[in-house]
C-alpha cells in the first residue's frame, strides 16, 4: 500500500439533503475497502456550501451512516488526529493554504468579471478554440492589479494548471490521460473570499494522510486539477504524497438515464420507510458496479469485505434495478432468525393504522405468525397488511376484495363453510377440509371457496395461508367474522 503503511481512505459527502444511494454506495465501496485491507475510514462532512448545507443534513447524514452500520475510524462524534473533521470548522486552514498557494505563484488573482469571460468564451467557442479559461490574469503586472482595484474590481483565486499533460492510473478504469487545453486554470476561492472544493477537498485529502480516493465517476473530470494541486502541495510541503484515485461506475435509472438525487428511488429514506433491512439494502447496492461471483447475488456485508477488491470494479454503467434490490431483500428477510424479524417488524407493528389501538398488538399471536409471514413479505412495511388481521377488532374495509370475492352464491357458501367450520376441530387441517367440504356441496373447486372465506376474515383477497391463519386467530373470531360478512350479505340483498 502507499506509503507501505496502511491505506486510507475518506467518505467526504456535503451535507445538502437526504443521502441518494449513489452516496450509500460510494461510502460503502469505501468503507469495504478500508475494513478489507486493515485501514482507516475517515468520514469528513465538506459543509463548506453554507447555503445548501443543514444542520438537519448533517444529522440525518450521521443517522443514515448509522442506519447502513458503518462505522469510521476518525470523523464527526470520535475525533481524531485530523480534527476539527467538518470543513465548515476548518476555514483558517484553507485561507493558510491558498495564501502559500499565491505567494508560491501557484495560484493567482483573477479579476475578470462574469461578462468579459463569457465574451471571451464565446468568441473562442466560434473560432473553434477550447473554451475554458484563458489565463488572462495569469502574468497580470504590479500596475495592471493596481489598475484594477482603483476600478474596485473583485477577484478571485485561480489555481494555474502546469501546461503540460496529467496522466494517471485509475483503480477502476487504468491510464487516463488529460490534456492541458481540456483543463484549464480554475477557481480555488471566491471573491467573497470562501474557499471553494476545488481547493478544500485535496488540501484535506493531503493533511488527512488519504492514500486512495474512491468516489463516483462523476468527479472523474476534477481529478486532473486535483493532482496538479497536489504537486503544489508537496512542493510547498503540505502534502506527503499523492493518493490513487478509482472512480466508481455511473449508476443509471429508468430508460438509461443516469440516476439523479431527485429520482424517488434514488432516495436511502424511502428504503428505510419500505422497510429494508440495512444488509438487503447494501449487498444490493454492492452490486452497482461489484460482483462478489459470477453465480452468487446474495451474500452478508462479512463476505463482501471479505471479498471485495477495488480491482474487481468493472468501469461499464450499473444499471439500478429496483425489483432485484426488492428480490435480494427478501432473501435477506428469510435469512433472519425468527426474534430478529419480530423485532425488525416492530416499527410497522406499532399502531400503523388509526383503528389499531396501540395496545391490540400481542407479541405471542405475533410469534405464532411470524414465520408463516417471513418467508413471504418483501419489505417489512408488507408485514402490517399481512397481519392486521390478527390485532384489529374487525378486519380492513376493503371495497375492492370484497367486490372480487363475494358474488352471487357466496352467501350460501359461507353459511355452508360456517356450518362445517363451527363443527371442526380448530387446527389449519381441519379448516381446510371444512371449507373444502362447503366448496364441493356448492360445486367450487378450494381456491373459489375459500376466496370469501379470506375476504370475511382477513378482510383482503391476498394473505397469508388463510387455514394457517384462521388457526391463530382463532374459533370464537373467525365464526363471528363470517357471521358479520353474511349478515353484511343479506343486508345488501334485502
Ligand atoms: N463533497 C464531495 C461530494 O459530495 C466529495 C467529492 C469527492 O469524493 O471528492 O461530491
Ligand atoms: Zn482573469
Amino acid at each position: 500500500m502507499a506509503n507501505g503503511s496502511s491505506p486510507r481512505v475518506r467518505f467526504c459527502p456535503s451535507p445538502t439533503g437526504n443521502p441518494h444511494v449513489g452516496l450509500v454506495r460510494t461510502a460503502l465501496f469505501n468503507w469495504a475497502f478500508a475494513r478489507h485491507n486493515q485501514g482507516s475510514l475517515v468520514f469528513r462532512i465538506e459543509d463548506t456550501d453554507a447555503a445548501r448545507d443543514s444542520e438537519e443534513s448533517y444529522q440525518q447524514l450521521l443517522d443514515s451512516m448509522r442506519w447502513l452500520g458503518f462505522d469510521w475510524d476518525e470523523g464527526p462524534e470520535i475525533g481524531g488526529p485530523h480534527a476539527p473533521y467538518r470543513q465548515s470548522q476548518r476555514m483558517d486552514v484553507y485561507r493558510d493554504v491558498a495564501a502559500k498557494l499565491k505567494a508560491g505563484g501557484y495560484a493567482y488573482d483573477c479579476y475578470c468579471t462574469t461578462e468579459e469571460l463569457d465574451a471571451r468564451r464565446a468568441a473562442a467557442r466560434a473560432a473553434g478554440k477550447p473554451s475554458g479559461y484563458d489565463g488572462h490574469c495569469r502574468d497580470l503586472t504590479a500596475e495592471q492589479v493596481a489598475a484594477y482595484e482603483a476600478e474596485g474590481r473583485a477577484h478571485i483565486v485561480r489555481f494555474r494548471m502546469p501546461d503540460v499533460p496529467q496522466t494517471f492510473t485509475d483503480l477502476v478504469r487504468g491510464e487516463l490521460t488529460f490534456q492541458p487545453e481540456n483543463v484549464p486554470d480554475y477557481g480555488i476561492v471566491r471573491a467573497n473570499g470562501a474557499p471553494l472544493y476545488t481547493l478544500v477537498n485535496p488540501v484535506d485529502d493531503a493533511l488527512m494522510e488519504i492514500t486512495h480516493v474512491l468516489r463516483g465517476e462523476d468527479l472523474l473530470s476534477s481529478t486532473p486539477r486535483q493532482l496538479a494541486l497536489y504537486g503544489a502541495l508537496t512542493d510547498l510541503g503540505i502534502a506527503k504524497a499523492t493518493p490513487v484515485f478509482g472512480h466508481l461506475p455511473y449508476v443509471m435509472g429508468e430508460g438509461n438515464k443516469k440516476l439523479s438525487k431527485r429520482d424517488p428511488e434514488a432516495s436511502l429514506n424511502l428504503y428505510r420507510e419500505r422497510g429494508f433491512l440495512p444488509e438487503g439494502l447494501l449487498n444490493y447496492l454492492s452490486l452497482l458496479g461489484w460482483s462478489i461471483a459470477e453465480d452468487r447475488d446474495i451474500f452478508s456485508v462479512e463476505e463482501m469485505v471479505a471479498a471485495f477488491d477495488i480491482a474487481d470494479v468493472n468501469a461499464n454503467p450499473a444499471r439500478f434495478d429496483l425489483k432485484k434490490a426488492e428480490h435480494i431483500n427478501a432473501e435477506h428477510i428469510r435469512r433472519l432468525d425468527v426474534k430478529d424479524f419480530t423485532e425488525a417488524c416492530g416499527p410497522w407493528l406499532r399502531a400503523p393504522y388509526a383503528n389499531w389501538a396501540p395496545e391490540a398488538f400481542d407479541a405471542d399471536r405475533f410469534a405464532e405468525i411470524a414465520p408463516h409471514a417471513q418467508t413471504r413479505v418483501t419489505v417489512l412495511s408488507d408485514i402490517t397488511a399481512n397481519v392486521d388481521f390478527l390485532f384489529l377488532d374487525q378486519p380492513v374495509e376493503d371495497e375492492a376484495s370484497w367486490a372480487k370475492a363475494m358474488k352471487e352464491g357466496s352467501d350460501a357458501l359461507l353459511t355452508t363453510a360456517r356450518a362445517h367450520l363451527a363443527g371442526a376441530e380448530w387446527n389449519a387441517e381441519a379448516l381446510k377440509n371444512a371449507v373444502l367440504a362447503a366448496g364441493e356441496a356448492h360445486g367450487l373447486k378450494l381456491g373459489k371457496a375459500q376466496a370469501p372465506v379470506r375476504v370475511a376474515v382477513t378482510g383482503r383477497t391476498v394473505g397469508l395461508p388463510l387455514f394457517e391463519s384462521m388457526e391463530i386467530l382463532g374459533r370464537e373470531k373467525t365464526l363471528s367474522r363470517v357471521d358479520a360478512a353474511l349478515a353484511k350479505l343479506t343486508a345488501a340483498t334485502a
